[in-house]
């Protein structure tokens, strides 16, 4: 059985209007989008708003890295426009992430936005970590999830790590910490920038809890058929499937 809801379909496109035509051609058949820097730079909140009234779900993915008090209000404002989903960077900080899920916690009468943490983007290599952290990581696994760990010691309700990472790290902090897993491929696809990429079937396998898939569907010549794929192929990866 596919699993739609299990799907996030990253909206990286340049306008809200070409973000519209594609959440409409999916209609029906993906309930999860998420809005990052770009579209959400060009488009702001009524896209969101948009969204909502087509009773979709969404991920604000604006990776926020500041000053706890400015976090939290970041947080505010994404939780008031009924996100469902927002990401901080885990090198943020201990009190930052903190911050970050007091702030989703607040949101009067209803859950607040499950707050997840990026470990390392996925388009990094372990020399471009060395390039930017000025150490040798024992392991990009290693480092994914110690800064996995600030997160789960934080209380967030999860993470973003790639398929590798995901056993690591609920050996270490739980089934129940969430793994939101990108840098997915369909068989044969072109990876493009992503260094640590994974089909959805394999990131399925390895127990990741949803799954964020741009370019495979966005620049696919039939979405809806990309879509399906994707889905099939989760799906054939999930213990249930
Ligand atoms: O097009 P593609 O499927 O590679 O898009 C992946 C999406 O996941 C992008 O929107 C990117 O910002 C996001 N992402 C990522 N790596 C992370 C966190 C988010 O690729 N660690």
């Amino acid at each position: 059985m596919s699993e739609p809801s299990r799907i996030i379909v990253a909206l990286d496109l340049p306008s809200r209007k070409q973000a519209l035509q594609l959440v409409d051609k999916l209609h029906g058949a993906a309930s999860f989008f998420k809005v990052g820097a770009q579209l959400f730079t060009e488009a702001g909140p009524p896209l969101v708003d948009e969204l909502k009234k087509r009773d979709k779900r969404v991920f604000l993915d604006l990776k926020f890295h500041d000053i706890p008090n400015t976090v939290a209000g970041a947080v505010r404002a994404a939780a008031a426009m009924g996100v469902d989903m927002l990401t901080v960077h885990a090198s943020g900080g201990a009190a930052m992430l903190a911050a970050a899920g007091e702030a989703a916690g607040e949101h009067a009468g209803e859950d607040g936005p499950a707050v997840v943490a990026v470990t390392l983007l996925t388009s990094l290599s372990a020399e471009d970590v060395e390039h930017v952290f000025g150490h040798v990581p024992d392991s990009l696994v290693d480092e994914v999830v110690r800064l996995a760990g600030l997160a789960a010691e934080a209380g967030l309700p999860g993470v973003v790590a790639s398929k590798t990472e995901v056993k690591p790290i609920k050996r270490r902090y739980g089934e129940g910490l969430l793994v939101v897993t990108p840098g997915i491929r369909l068989p044969e696809e072109d990876p493009a920038d992503q260094r640590r990429y994974a089909t959805p079937k394999a990131a399925a396998e390895a127990g990741a809890d949803y799954v964020v898939v741009g370019r495979s569907i966005t620049s696919a010549q039939d979405p809806v058929a990309a879509l399906a794929a994707v889905q099939a192929s989760f799906a054939s990866g999930r213990p249930s499937g």
